[in-house]
């Protein structure tokens, strides 16, 4: 276990963390109580005062080693994360990997760049200028849909800014975290980065503490909901990345095959187990039919769906039994709607908790497989006919992370990107992202950024400073509180 990992006391009860595509144990880890959280506190607020007054350069430079150090591990690192969230290894090791490092390397540019927007005399006699100061011990508490690229893309903006952290991943996954604590151990000072393992308890004991500052959540809505209660007793600033239910808007005049391949990727990409997953697909009634038959013969028919080690698994297991339980009982539930594939646990597979990738056409609006969030590899198709009856199908929903449009129309894609409330909207493209650029829900999907130099503010809070510059002992305005003019 690293150091960064607080150490357990010894009434700690042990969890079993399973590869959920072969239902193997592959190690067992703390479920930590108030009592170890409270000690990881401490630790981080100890750190606080030496890590916040380094220089931007020297952050800087630890989280560049960091990066370095998870580089040299990248490829031990994305075979763990395969086998403990059960998704294909070339995901792993083409996505979720490279791309928590390129975060990380970019928070570790933009720390030497944080500013103050404004410096200046604005009262007379007086001189102004504002501060970016870090906020303090944040709380971060990660899920386990990309449990490395979550810890970072928490980790880089809270440190880069000046932070000490506490961080949780979830209880299904902290294997790949636990190796960045190792690694983080040379690069980091000791308190700056603390590690906590465990369940709900051992969020709640973190999200509600009184030395916590901030709490950086990314999950469920539910839990978003949760923690927010859990806040507000002491008031902490709260950062929350939730759950997506994200549009898919094909137009008559969209390059089809451009938006089938892009449906295919974005629709059952790691199992559907993906927030910014296209869920909802709306699809103009003039190439409704077409594009279905194409969609689910040309492309999800030949989605390989299998053991996430081989280099030639498109899709491997869900997360976990209750994950798999709970994609199933939205189909046992479902009244409405065609399915035209999966639906069902693919056979051949003995053990794991695979699911096929399903298509479910003509789902009503108001049908719970198109309200809620599944998190699986199920995707809703529906027609619409006008572009005002795709955008208002498209933001019926109570989430707003994001969405896309599909059309060759120039005007359009700018008319409909606009109208849709999601805070990512693509055009004719659906899932990318980009370390510069923000991340972040409208609606109940959550508030805050994760990524870009909005990120970076997330984690820090302005403090005005204001000078006298006159020296004079009695100002022309103190008669309006004490003496005459
Ligand atoms: P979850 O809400 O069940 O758990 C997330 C984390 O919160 C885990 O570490 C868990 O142990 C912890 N937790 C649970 N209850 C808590 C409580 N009361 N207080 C504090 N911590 C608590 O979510 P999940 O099932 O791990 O992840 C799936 C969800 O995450 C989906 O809804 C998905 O949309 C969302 N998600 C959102 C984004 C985004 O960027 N918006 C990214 C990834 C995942």
């Amino acid at each position: 276990m690293p150091k960064t990992l607080e150490k357990p006391s010894s009434k700690t009860s042990l969890r079993k963390i399973l590869n959920p595509a072969t239902e193997q144990v592959l190690a067992e880890v703390p479920d930590q109580s108030a009592a170890d959280v409270d000690r990881a506190v401490q630790n981080a607020k100890k750190a606080f005062g030496g890590w916040s007054r380094k220089t931007p350069a020297e952050r800087s430079a630890a989280l560049l080693k960091l990066a370095q150090l998870l580089e040299d591990n990248a490829q031990r690192l994305a075979e763990l994360e395969s086998k403990n969230v059960g998704k294909p290894i070339k995901l792993a090791k083409d996505g979720d990997v490279p791309f928590a490092i390129d975060n990380l390397r970019y928070f570790a540019g933009v720390a030497r760049h944080l500013e103050g927007r404004a410096a200046g005399e604005y009262s007379p006699g007086y001189a102004s200028f504002i501060r970016r100061e870090p906020i303090g011990v944040v709380g971060l508490v990660a899920p386990w849909n990309y449990p490395l690229m979550m810890a970072i893309w928490k980790l880089g903006p809270a440190l880069a800014a000046g932070n000490t952290a506490v961080l949780k991943p979830s209880e299904l996954t902290p294997l790949t975290t636990l190796e960045l604590g190792k690694l983080a151990e040379s690069a980091l000072p000791e308190g700056v980065l603390n590690i906590v393992t465990g369940a709900e308890e051992t969020g709640v004991a973190l999200t509600s503490h009184k030395d916590i500052a901030m709490v950086s959540f990314t999950g469920d809505t539910e839990t978003g909901k949760k923690i927010m209660a859990q806040a507000a007793p002491t008031l902490k600033k709260l950062h929350l990345e939730l759950g997506g239910k994200a549009p898919f808007v094909v137009f008559e005049d969209a390059d089809l095959t451009a938006a089938l391949n892009g449906a295919a990727v974005a629709s059952f990409v790691n199992s559907g187990q993906d927030c910014t997953a296209a869920t909802r697909i709306y699809v103009h009634e003039s190439v409704y039919k077409k594009f279905l038959l194409s969609f689910v013969n040309d492309f999800v028919a030949k989605i390989r769906v299998g053991d996430p080690s081989s280099p030639k698994t498109d899709m491997g297991s869900l997360v976990s039994a209750d994950q798999l339980g709970r994609v199933e009982g939205f189909l046992k539930r479902h009244t409405q709607g065609r399915v035209l594939c999966g639906g069902k646990r693919p056979k051949g597979l003995a053990k794991g908790f695979f699911f096929e990738p399903t298509v479910i056409a003509d789902v009503p609006q108001k049908a719970e497989l198109m309200q809620r969030e599944i998190f699986g590899p199920i995707v809703c198709v529906a027609p619409f006919r006008t572009e005002e009856e795709a955008i208002e199908k498209a933001n019926d929903v109570p989430y707003g992370l994001a969405g896309s449009v599909w059309t060759s129309n120039i005007q359009r894609s700018i008319r409909v990107s606009g109208a849709l409330r999601f805070g990512t909207v693509w055009i004719n493209d659906h899932l990318p992202l980009a370390s510069e650029m923000p991340h972040g829900g409208f609606k109940q999907s959550g508030f805050g950024k994760d990524m870009s130099a909005y990120a970076l503010e997330e984690y820090t809070t302005v403090k005005h400073v204001m000078a006298d510059t006159t020296g004079v002992a009695r100002k022309p305005w103190h008669y309006t509180a004490f003496g005459d003019a």
